[in-house]
């Protein structure tokens, strides 16, 4: 896409720093002057506030989301011949963590309604080589969490929550990341607490998984001279640590933002597309505003040319993908994410849009179909 002709960006970072950047370079400043580098106090602040956000006891700072995946599977015995049941219409992080501890991802198929792991369907693609349990707060709505906790007690595997799309997100009345064993969170400037680079994060109230994340992020060392076990560098660096404290003072009212103008486009698309709804008690954060479209691929060209830059989260789903073909799946295997993956849009969706932009999203939309 001809980037003059854009009108609506997918995404505007610059325009959110610049909102905060006196805040910013105030705290890229001290860390440049107390020189604390590597795991300096921001890191330790930014760990502390994060938990507490999240409801959970216990924080630990990481190089960035798949790291976090990796390293919760790892902590949890994830290892060679193991299973893990993931959803097949994430980012491919959500199965290749496990992967590459040398364990098999198996997928779930979603629902229709929010694009999550299938509970129905998850008991059958338990095996008693499954290790743990991935489901994914896809786009920002939590996945049905209540039934799934309930399967993984009945069979004693843990639940890891990849919440890498869903920070904020509560369900009954609980942040994405504290109802599991442990929740993952990426920090990437796409999602909506970030860095300005990579950064990751994982909760948890298990103090034993707590203490050896705190080794495994940092080459398994015990202390400055003894290595426990091999690992490898994966720690959240203090310039990010401090990024991410001034980012996440602003979180909440950023996330009334999304919300407001996804209330906006619900409103004025819900008679041409299926629009996200919130499950009851589950409050979406709207990492993604993904509607399900007729006619997808003509629709996404209409927006390009009327300067909408609209994204399809992800048009290949992970079973699919030529990394996964030694698992040796069919399309059709997970038909409800093999249909999604034809008829899914992802609008831009960010609170610094004007009230204009947002109209030339939705007319864009609603003039494809003739509305
Ligand atoms: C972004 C993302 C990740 C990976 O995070 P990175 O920080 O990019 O490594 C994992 N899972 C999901 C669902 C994601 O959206």
């Amino acid at each position: 896409m001809d980037r003059s002709a854009i009108r609506v960006p997918y995404v505007a970072l610059p325009l959110r720093a610049a909102r905060v950047k006196k805040e910013l370079m105030a705290a890229i400043e001290k860390v440049v002057d107390h020189g604390v580098y590597i795991l300096g106090p921001e890191v330790e602040d930014f760990e502390h506030r994060f938990a507490h956000y999240c409801g959970t006891r216990y924080a630990v700072g990481v190089g960035d989301g798949t790291s976090a995946l990796i390293l919760t599977l790892k902590g949890l015995g994830v290892g060679p011949g193991d299973e893990v049941i993931t959803a097949p219409n994430s980012f491919v992080a959500s199965a290749s963590s496990a992967a590459l501890l040398g364990a098999t991802p198996r997928f779930v198929d979603v629902r229709r309604e929010d694009m999550n792991m299938d509970p129905s369907l998850l008991e059958r693609a338990i095996s008693p080589r499954t290790k743990a349990i991935v489901p994914v707060h896809l786009a920002g709505h939590p996945a049905d969490m209540e039934p799934i906790l309930k399967i993984g007690e009945r069979y004693g595997i843990p639940i890891v929550e990849d919440a890498a799309q869903a920070v904020g997100t509560s369900y009954h009345g609980k942040r994405a990341g504290s109802l599991g064993r442990a929740g993952c969170f990426s920090l990437h400037p796409l999602k909506n607490l970030h860095a300005i680079g990579d950064a990751g994060v994982i909760v948890t109230d298990d103090e034993g998984l707590y203490r050896w994340l705190l080794k495994a992020r940092n080459h398994g060392l015990r202390n400055r001279d003894e290595v426990e076990f091999w690992s490898p560098n994966t720690r959240l660096d203090t310039l990010q640590a401090a990024v991410l404290t001034v980012m996440f003072g602003h979180l909440d009212e950023w996330i009334r933002e999304r919300r407001e103008v996804a209330e906006h486009f619900r409103a004025g698309l819900r008679d041409v597309v299926r629009v996200p709804e919130e499950a009851p008690g589950c409050f979406h954060t709207y990492q993604t505003f993904v509607v399900e479209a007729e006619r997808r691929d003509d629709l996404l060209a209409h927006l390009r040319r009327r300067g909408v830059d609209a994204k399809v989260h992800y048009p290949l789903a992970i079973h699919m993908q030529p990394a996964a073909r030694t698992l040796g799946h069919q399309p059709d295997d997970f038909p409800v994410t093999r249909e999604l993956a034809d008829r899914i849009v992802s609008l831009p969706i960010y609170g610094e849009m004007t009230s204009e932009q947002r109209g030339t999203v939705i007319d864009g939309v609603r003039t494809f179909y003739g509305a």
